[in-house]
């Protein structure tokens, strides 16, 4: 895909779960086997539908954190207190299960490597930015990508070694990592990551957003070129 096309869409369909797990108790990797899988871009995200015998449904977004070339679709859902999908998925779903889903949705919080990037996610923000990272490491484009990645503690951040072992700035605010003090990010620790850089991507919580964002600004990212995709109540 070039730059500028549209974004790959796909419509309702079933995934079968091939493997699940709970790298830490609260998260849950599904990886799924898709019938006729639409390829997505790294950033773009499916919608899980659930349905009660009385056809009562709920559905909800997760992104996607596999590579496009990845032969099945992997998601990573962190289970909410008392959260109707995300406590499906975490408590009760298993192998072999069919999920019925639709995507890959999205069209503005995709990343194809066509300009140098900074992302910088909080928590299971980190998905997409997972996807990016996946696809760049595979062709070669890494250095085009530079990630931030913010949790509270080492365990609690979703797909941490690998996000280390693919060069990304680990920033937790409740232990010490190395020589770094628990602390949110600064704006020093982040502008010479977002030199050249683009086009910057935000993902996180509501509140975890509009600090994100902030913190961009402040690095001397300019505002419009930042692209934030929510999580939460209004996301
Ligand atoms: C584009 C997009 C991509 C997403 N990708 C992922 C992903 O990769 N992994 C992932 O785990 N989630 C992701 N989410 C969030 C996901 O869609 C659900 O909002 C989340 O799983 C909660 O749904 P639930 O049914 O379990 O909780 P609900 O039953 O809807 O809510 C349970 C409780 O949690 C609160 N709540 C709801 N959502 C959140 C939230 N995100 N954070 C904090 N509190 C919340 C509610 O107010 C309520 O009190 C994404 C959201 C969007 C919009």
């Amino acid at each position: 895909m070039s730059a500028g096309s549209p974004a790959p869409a796909g419509g309702w369909t079933t995934g079968r779960i091939i493997a699940l797990e709970h790298p830490i108790d609260r998260l849950v990797r599904l990886r799924l086997h898709v019938e006729d899988r639409v390829d997505h871009l790294p950033g773009q995200h499916y919608v899980v539908r659930l349905r009660a015998p009385d056809d009562y449904t709920a559905q909800r977004s997760y992104s996607v954190a596999s590579d496009p070339d990845d032969p099945l679709l992997e998601l990573m859902v962190e289970c909410l207190p008392g959260g109707e999908v995300s406590g499906f998925l975490h408590d009760i779903a298993e192998v072999g299960d069919v999920l019925e889903l639709r995507g890959p949705i999205g069209g503005w919080f995709v990343w194809d490597g066509d300009v140098p990037a900074i992302g910088v996610a909080g928590g299971s923000g980190v998905v997409p930015l997972v996807a990016m990272a996946r696809f760049a490491h595979r062709l070669g484009l890494s250095e085009r990508l530079r990630i931030v990645a913010v949790a509270r503690t080492w365990e609690e951040l979703p797909y941490a070694e690998e996000l280390r072992r693919y060069g990304a700035f680990v920033a937790l605010t409740r232990e010490n990592l190395g020589d770094r003090v628990a602390a949110p990010p600064y704006p020093s620790e982040v502008a010479p990551l977002a030199a050249g850089a683009e086009r910057a991507y935000v993902c996180g919580s509501v509140g975890f957003a509009s600090y994100a964002t902030r913190l961009l600004e402040e690095a001397g990212v300019p505002v419009d070129t930042i692209r934030v995709e929510q999580f939460g109540e209004t996301g």
